[in-house]
């Protein structure tokens, strides 16, 4: 075992932290505080030539470039979680050799965008119960329904949508200004995650063609599952992310905030909260990298592991905000400091890509296999 990233990963680290401190970083709060989907960052970033070396190199380079993207900006991380895990991947994995030769090269440019359209308002974890339908005819397909949460949506330019049909949950890819395709921002404002342009759609009469279908018909839920393993590393590593940038807040207030006539830092409270947080820190990264490598390696562990990632890294870097709130005092509980944000885009990481129940469903469910009847 070497846990060492290797010269090349380690470099590429370096450069996707450079990118981020300087084209991410300085925009966050104002990207939160507006609720804007930034665009013009996106671009930038995709102009460094980062993301595109990540899905060149693999899970590993990916997880790396989502945990350096976490530290600064989950709304950002999400939408390349999206667009590269969720959307790039089903293309690649279950697309059409026209599918792919049509859409793989500019979503993976970031040329086009892409999202991921499996939530439902009465479909959520329970996602094999959707009511959005597709209907078989002569000249292809009629699709009626409705989605909502739906990350990037308000900017994509193609949509994975699974409908139910009358052979099971079909995935079919569908460019978003086709007619019948409407969508508007969701209602009420989002607690964390508030620049990531999430929709509702709705589909009325929306026509597609026979080639639009994604994978085979009837095998929607497969095609779903599979992209949501590698949804999940980009979940579980940008929640890395996201505590190593609480702990990274932390270990400088600490120094910088003196009460009782001495640093903060040295009260053995705050120094065993520090202590608690770098250890989860560890074993959160450590989770996320064998997942990636699992991943990576083709292995049958790899849904145990990425279950068990998102699961651990989520939760754990949650408990990591909320201690750095209370240790930031009234400071933390204001958007003058960071930290409250990272709570609120941690909170949202135990919800989507399967909540936290759901992980945990999955990784006993792998344990206890099926009763023998
Ligand atoms: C920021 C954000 C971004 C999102 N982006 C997308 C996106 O891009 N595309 C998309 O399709 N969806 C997206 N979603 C939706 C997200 O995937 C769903 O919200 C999630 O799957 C949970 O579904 P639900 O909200 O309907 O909750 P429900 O499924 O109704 O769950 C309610 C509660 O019941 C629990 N529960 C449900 N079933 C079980 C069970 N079997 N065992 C134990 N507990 C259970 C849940 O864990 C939860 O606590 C996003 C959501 C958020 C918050």
């Amino acid at each position: 075992v070497d846990f060492a990233l290797g010269t090349e990963l380690a470099r590429y680290q370096e450069r996707v932290r450079g990118a981020v401190a300087e084209i991410v970083a300085p925009d966050a709060r104002e990207s939160d505080e507006k609720g804007e989907f930034r665009r013009d960052v996106i671009d930038r970033l995709v102009a460094t030539g980062t993301p595109a070396w990540g899905v060149e190199h693999g899970s590993m380079a990916l997880s790396l470039f989502y945990e350096e993207l976490g530290r600064a900006d989950s709304s950002v991380r999400g939408f390349f979680t999206v667009q590269l895990g969720l959307v790039l991947t089903s293309v690649m994995v279950s697309g059409s050799a026209e599918q792919r030769r049509r859409w793989a090269g500019p979503l993976a440019q970031v040329k086009e965008i892409g999202c991921y359209a499996l939530t439902e308002p009465e479909a959520g974890s329970d996602a094999r119960s959707l009511s959005t339908h597709a209907d078989r005819d002569q000249a292809g397909w009629v699709i009626n329904g409705e989605k909502h949460w739906i990350t990037n949506g308000g900017a994509a330019d193609v949509a994975v949508l699974f409908a139910g049909s009358e052979r099971g949950m079909t995935a079919f890819l569908v460019p978003t200004d086709t007619p019948g395709f409407e969508r508007e921002p969701m209602p009420g404002r989002e607690l964390g995650h508030r620049a990531s342009g999430h929709v509702r759609m709705r589909f009325r009469g929306l026509r597609v063609p026979h080639e639009a279908v994604l994978g085979e018909v009837g095998q929607g839920y497969q095609v779903a599952m599979g992209a949501l393993r590698h949804g999940r590393l980009g979940v579980a590593s940008g929640a890395v992310g996201i505590h190593q940038a609480c702990l990274d807040a932390c270990v400088d207030f600490g120094r910088r905030r003196r009460q009782f006539g001495q640093r903060i830092g040295d009260f053995e409270m705050i120094q065993a909260a520090l202590a608690d947080m770098k250890a989860e820190l560890d074993a959160s990264r450590l989770l996320a990298r064998r997942a990636a490598w699992l991943l990576a390696a083709g292995s049958e562990e790899a849904a145990q592991a990425l279950a068990v990632a998102k699961l651990y890294c989520c939760d754990a870097a949650l408990r990591a905000a909320d201690q750095a709130i209370l240790i930031h005092g009234a400071r933390g509980y204001s958007s003058e400091f960071p930290v409250e944000r990272y709570w609120r885009d941690a909170k949202g990481m135990q919800i989507y890509e399967g909540t936290s129940h759901i992980q945990r469903v999955i990784v006993a469910r792998s344990l206890l296999g099926k009763e023998e009847r």
